[in-house]
């Protein structure tokens, strides 16, 4: 219980208040009080104009949760204190008709889970307050729109009604009065709407909708909480990792009004461009409204600046407001300042005067935080390490994606806003449920909405692409899609659809469900069918952090490649050596695998060797290329690791093709891949244990290997540097074994060629046997690489074919945090890992350590095998980059 005691020490806190009377908490409380209950507190804490309220902190969501959904016995009591604290600072009263206080009721979890939590506005309202506040501030238009939107979201929230119920009966209201916007209703209408809306609750919810203030405060407090298990919530957190014990705050704030007439408006904004991460003032605002018609995109809000404005555009809040601008100018400047990080903000203004109501650290593209951190670490804000650790390196991806090639022909069908960067291209789908059955189905999907909501997550998760027809640059469907690293294209307001019929217009084209667009999320274009794509380099910013990174990493980083394509991207990448080159890969090719099917069905030692002996050259040319490419920097390859069988056909009629051109019967070739079938072939006939029976399959590998060391030696700057990896050892006998064979074939070689070059010959740590032997291994072994993919399955016992299917319910279940074929099972197989370490480094104390596992490219498994010491970490091609942050991240923080 971390709850602290209150002065008299008799009870435990469970309200925090903010205000200008006196603040509680502060940034450095956000697990206690979320990051929004945080900090508003901080915002008020260092004199910023923040309305009075405070926050029921996340304890009480956990005690709600472990107490069969009831509060803490103090939690009424202090409730009741901290309504009468704002009552002061406001001069106003809950429930009272006269001047009536009315609060919002927000969530705030400990990490910013945007939209996914219900919100309660104009709590407070009922048939008395709302005459009253009709009354006093002169305007019934005002008080009743007010109070129809609290009974909107309070009966959708609390109460279950349908929204959409409330949005019909507006609707019709808006038809019957003749008007097309909301404004142009009266206040005598929206006195009816009101009536309407009651009986829609009575009728929906079977009870009236609640009329004392105090009951409303507790159904939304107690909806609040309960939203914290809704679905969206819950996904949400799945996705992004986000344990259920953090649990939820919820803040309750004096309301202000951006919607009492023309010198009020209520906007968001960044206090730097979070597309770009130019330092601009950057955000929309709208006159006389409320915050929720900014991010639901009714109305287009316009530009806070007048160097964003453009021609056609109303005028800024630069231009329109330019005093209440200035002022929350200063403040962007001055939470910059504070926070040393770019910061999101709410603000809204009411009768000319600023309220902040928001703010906390923004979300941006992968391209913006690089150029932000670079900018703050030069501006002097922070420091190169701080820089570093501000670029989450698996956004690094996001800058790695493709985008539109400049010289491909392009149909555009409209423009949007450009929400977040990146070029897709799929078959339009118009429902989330549909593009996660397309994508499931292997469907490169874009998903096409008016506008998004939380309910759509799955489905822009799934999707490659987003494209609205409503919403601006701050809209639902553009903040989750850039914190997805989705592309997306919000707003584009010539899109039309016909639900009946499934039909989307766009301008004078009709498309239906299928067919194929393209999205620019970068400059917001739409185009007909599929447009070429370029790959992008690294420049500006991307490299001065790359730069950077390595400065100040201690692990090298290899890639896992065996392609000249994929080991040039990766060279490009700054892949400093290949981690591991799986040979197996290369043998799938049109002409080699006829020749591997022949070694496979031959008989004999003799019938082996005359098909790897039509291999070696091919194998030779492979390495050639290689070792040309990485120019010196050590390659790393494996000898063949999978069973035979994988390299054999699976219908009948391919196998007789394979029996005829390898000079057998059908039926010999067919009792032959029965031979071969295994009932758990990744425990089987593989890894080194091929070696070992067929000892002239690696023979032929390591003459390959030499043969094409020795050539590129003798003209090359750098000689190669060979490193021959035996898989799926479990002693040191197998190691021994296939050792001998390598370094006899290597003597032989080089003896041959007149040439020598310097090699290593190592092995695969990836069964639990292995590490716990390491000692033994190392006396072998000259390096160990880490096959984190098969130590996992084998230490867990889970199978990596198979995990698919049941994981999620153990990830679910917090059995593992996350999945540990992503991020390495620290306790289990990362206890195996610095086994493997420690008693390999004490049999041999010079031993290359390295790891080859995908772990190896996610960056919370880099930082353990920084803890642990390897030299170097290997992955993808394309996550390269991402490895290199992450392993100066890991030494950053590591303290080296
Ligand atoms: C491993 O097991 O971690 C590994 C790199 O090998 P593979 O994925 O090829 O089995
Ligand atoms: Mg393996």
């Amino acid at each position: 219980m971390s709850a602290k005691s209150s002065a008299g020490g008799a009870s435990n806190v469970w309200v925090y208040n903010f205000g200008a009377a006196g603040t509680d908490g502060d940034s450095s409380m956000r697990n206690l009080l979320g990051g929004k209950g945080a900090n508003l507190a901080e915002m008020s804490g260092i004199g910023l104009p923040v309305p009075p309220g405070f926050t029921i902190t996340t304890e009480v969501c956990t005690h709600f949760y472990d107490n069969g959904r009831q509060y803490p016995d103090e939690l009424q009591d202090q409730v009741r204190a901290a309504i009468a604290r704002i009552e002061k600072e406001t001069g106003a009263g809950f429930a009272d008709p006269d001047n009536p206080l009315l609060v919002s009721v927000r969530s705030g979890a400990r990490a910013s889970m945007p939209g996914m939590m219900d919100t309660v506005l104009n709590l407070g309202l009922n048939d008395q307050t709302a005459a009253g506040l009709a009354a006093r501030a002169d305007d019934t238009r005002f008080a009743y729109d007010s109070y129809r939107r609290f009974i909107q979201m309070y009966g959708d929230v609390v109460m279950g009604v349908d929204h959409g119920l409330f949005e019909d009966a507006l609707e019709n209201m808006k038809l019957k009065n003749g008007v097309f916007d909301d404004t142009g209703l009266t206040g005598d209408d929206l006195k009816v709407l009101v009536d309407e809306y009651k009986d829609i609750v009575r009728a929906e919810a079977d009870e009236a909708f609640p009329q004392d203030p105090w009951a409303q405060l507790w159904g939304a407090v107690g909806a609040v909480f309960a939203s914290w298990m809704n679905a969206r919530a819950i996904t949400y957190r799945r996705l992004n990792n986000i344990p259920a014990s953090w649990g939820t705050a919820v803040n309750v704030q004096a309301m202000v009004f951006g919607n009492m007439g023309d010198d009020c408006a209520t906007g968001v904004a960044f206090t730097r461009n979070p597309s770009t991460g130019e330092n601009s003032f950057y955000g929309e605002f709208l006159i006389n409204a409320q915050g929720e018609d900014v991010v639901a995109g009714i109305r287009t809000p316009l530009p806070l600046t007048k160097a964003a404005r453009q021609d056609g555009d109303g005028e800024s809040m630069e231009e329109a407001m330019p005093e209440v601008f200035a002022q929350l100018d200063a403040v962007r400047l001055q939470l910059e300042k504070h926070y040393t990080d770019m910061q999101d903000l709410e603000f809204t203004v009411q009768q000319g005067k600023l309220y902040m109501l928001q703010t906390r650290s923004g979300k941006r593209t992968a391209e913006a935080a690089l150029k932000m951190a670079v900018d703050m670490a030069e501006e002097g804000l922070i420091t190169r390490d701080q820089a570093l650790l501000r670029v989450d390196p698996n956004a690094l991806d996001q800058l790695l994606h493709p985008t539109l090639d400049p010289n491909a022909e392009k149909v555009v069908l409209t423009r949007g806003l450009p929400a977040s960067p990146g070029a897709a291209c799929g078959q339009i789908v118009l429902s989330a449920d549909k593009a996660e059955e397309m994508a499931a189905g292997g469907h490169q999907v874009i998903l096409v909405r008016l506008e998004t909501s939380p309910e759509d997550i799955h489905g822009m998760h799934a999707a490659a692409g987003i494209l609205t027809a409503r919403g601006g640059m701050t809209s639902h469907a553009a903040v989750v899609a850039r914190g997805m690293g989705r592309a997306c294209v919000s707003g584009a307001g010539d899109l039309r659809f016909d639900e009946v019929s499934g039909k989307v217009f766009i301008q004078d084209s009709e498309l239906a469900e299928g067919d194929i667009i393209t999205i620019d999320g970068s400059s917001g274009e739409v185009y007909l069918g599929s447009v070429a794509t370029v790959q992008p380099r690294m420049s500006g910013a991307f490299g001065i952090i790359m730069e950077w990174a390595d400065g100040r990493r201690r692990m090298a980083v290899r890639t896992n490649a065996e392609t000249p394509a994929d080991a040039r991207v990766a060279v490009g990448f700054g892949a400093e050596g290949i981690g591991l080159c799986r040979t197996e890969h290369m043998f799938f090719d049109q002409d080699r695998i006829v020749a591997m099917r022949q070694m496979i069905m031959a008989a004999d030692t003799e019938g082996r060797e005359a098909a790897l002996a039509k291999l070696l050259p091919m194998q030779r040319q492979d390495f050639v290329e290689l070792f040309e490419i990485m120019a010196g920097l050590p390659v790393t390859i494996r000898l063949l690791d999978p069973p035979l069988h994988e390299f054999l056909p699976h219908s009948a009629e391919e196998l007789a093709d394979v029996a005829s051109a390898a000079g057998v019967s059908t039926e010999t070739a067919r009792q032959r891949a029965l031979k071969l079938a295994e009932s758990n072939p990744m425990l089987g006939h593989r890894g080194c244990r091929l070696a070992i029976t067929y000892p002239e399959i690696c023979r032929m590998q390591a003459r390959a290997i030499f043969e094409a060391a020795c050539a590129v030696a003798k003209t090359a700057e750098k000689a190669p540097v060979p490193e021959v990896m035996v898989p799926l050892a479990a002693t040191a006998k197998e190691v021994a074994i296939c050792k001998a064979v390598i370094d006899q074939e290597a003597a032989a070689v080089m003896q041959e060629t007149g040439q020598t070059v310097e090699y290593l010959v190592g092995t695969m740590v990836e069964l639990p046997r292995a590490a716990i032997r390491a000692n033994d291994l190392a006396s072998e072994a000259e390096f160990f690489s880490f096959g984190t993919n098969d130590l996992t399955q084998t230490a867990l016992g889970i199978s990596r074919d198979d995990a698919g299917a049941f994981l999620h319910d153990y990830t679910d279940a917090e059995i593992y945090a996350t999945d540990p074929f992503v991020s390495i099972d620290r306790d289990g197989v990362g206890a195996l890992v610095r086994m493997g370490v420690e008693l390999g480094r004490e049999q041999r104390p010079d031993i290359k350590l390295g790891i080859c596992g995908e772990h190896g490219g996610d960056a919370a498994s880099i930082t353990f095998f920084e803890e642990v010491g390897l030299d170097y970490v290997s992955c993808s091609p394309f996550r390269v980059p991402a490895a290199r942050l992450a392993s100066a991240q890991a030494a950053i923080r590591a303290g080296h």
